[in-house]
């Protein structure tokens, strides 16, 4: 057998196994996982001692390209995709924004444009309905079908993206009919109520939830930052007492949160937060976080001792892709997957600023942190994306990923 690509010696870990082992890639699949696979005549052989081999990361919760607030968000599907893989994540589900009057399939061509010449790596979208008269409603049938199989309802932005109780009720029932699934962006307790009583009425499916490492690692107190500093932390939903933090690991340890996206949604602090400074209203609302999700979740998570190793890999990887139909094409490492693979060094030690970072924007929300755990090499399907901590890809090879409806988690 000829492989492409061997990766040897590395600690393959997935969401339910830990083992030494030899990864072959034949063109953009794993093709063979096993001890002392044949390198003699691979194109390239990779040494992975010492460190660990994952699943690509999956953000299923990103921003790019996104007007919002009478600007954009400051990283486009070129400069964000580079900077997830610069952090481990090879596939990500952004957001296609319908707005009203549209069709959604104006929404979804609108992002395929921004995506298509400039992701480096391979992404999906959800769908955000704003508006749901009876012909959107019937859309959202053939989207399911075309691969957008989850769609984004607002309870909060009212006049912009919120809808009333009786659309996202419709929306609901449309969703289930085609096996779509909806992502609340859930803010209003008493409308909360009311859809929690009607979906248990139908008889629905549990729900799942995710966190972001900002709410893992960011509390209220970075908000009092002195001048004009707070409005890095602006975004929603806001932070909350250091507390929380520790309430949100539990969750993650005992599988009542299932998924860490970050929610990246990046504004500089010049010219971009600041259209704020006399009226905090006027704050564009959003954080960059894409690139650090991994080593955040790693350093807290398994160097803070609160997640096994196949938990975090679970947590980042293996469970987004079981919810939103990329399971098992992403989120583990299996013959027929696609070669979406981070090679991890558990103990590489690195201070996150936004002097080194490679996300499109002026300042970190983690400036000054001290992580432990650290993407080396990134490969999606197969090719190189992040050699040794270079960029090495190319803008456009990545693909638009057609999603299979929710089977499952
Ligand atoms: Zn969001």
């Amino acid at each position: 057998m000829r492989f492409d690509t061997v990766i040897r010696n590395g600690t393959v870990v997935t969401a339910t196994d830990t083992s030494i082992a030899d990864v072959g890639i034949v063109g953009d699949k794993i093709s063979a996982i096993g001890a002392g696979l044949p390198v003699e005549n691979a194109g390239r052989v990779i040494d992975a001692a010492s460190h660990l081999v994952i699943p690509g990361g999956i953000d299923v919760h990103t921003h790019l390209d996104m007007p919002f607030g009478g600007t954009t968000s400051a990283d486009d599907f070129e400069t964000g995709t580079i900077a997830a893989a610069f952090g481990g994540t090879t596939t990500l589900i952004d957001f296609a924004i319908q707005y009203k009057g549209q069709t959604l399939r104006q929404a979804f061509d609108t992002w395929m444009l921004k995506a298509q010449s400039k992701a480096v790596t391979d992404y999906a979208f959800h769908c955000i309905i704003t508006d749901l008269g009876s012909a959107q409603l019937e859309e959202m049938g053939q989207l399911v079908r075309e691969g957008v199989t989850s769609f984004k309802l607002f309870m909060a932005y009212p006049g912009v993206f919120m809808l009333d109780d009786a659309t996202i009720f419709k929306a609901m029932r449309q969703a289930a009919k085609h096996s779509g699934l909806i992502c609340m962006h859930a803010e209003n307790g008493g409308a909360i109520d009311v859809i929690v009583q009607q979906a248990l009425a139908e008889g629905k499916r549990p729900a799942y939830a995710e966190t972001c490492p900002q709410y893992l690692y960011l509390s209220l107190e970075n908000m009092d930052a002195p001048g004009f500093e707070g409005a890095k932390y602006v975004f929603t939903p806001p932070l909350r007492e250091k507390w929380h933090q520790e309430k949100l690991w539990q969750g993650l340890a005992r599988d009542t949160l299932q998924v860490v996206s970050t929610d990246h949604c990046p504004f500089c602090f010049k010219e971009q937060k600041e259209l704020g400074k006399d009226d905090f209203t006027k704050i564009p609302n959003g954080g960059p976080g894409i690139e650090h999700r991994l080593s955040l979740i790693y350093t807290g998570g398994v160097h803070g001792k609160r997640l096994s190793p196949n938990r975090f890999v679970e947590i980042v990887s293996t469970a987004p892709a079981k919810l939103f139909g990329l399971y098992p094409r992403k989120g583990t490492i299996a013959v027929g997957s696609d070669a979406d693979l981070v090679i991890f060094d558990p103990n590489h030690e690195e201070t996150i600023s936004a002097k080194t970072h490679h996300m499109r924007v002026d300042y970190s929300m983690f400036e000054g942190i001290r992580t432990k755990g650290a993407p080396r090499t990134v490969l999606s399907r197969g090719r190189t994306v992040i050699d040794s901590g270079k960029f090495v890809g190319r803008p456009g090879s990545g693909q638009f990923l057609r999603r299979q409806t929710y089977s499952g988690v």
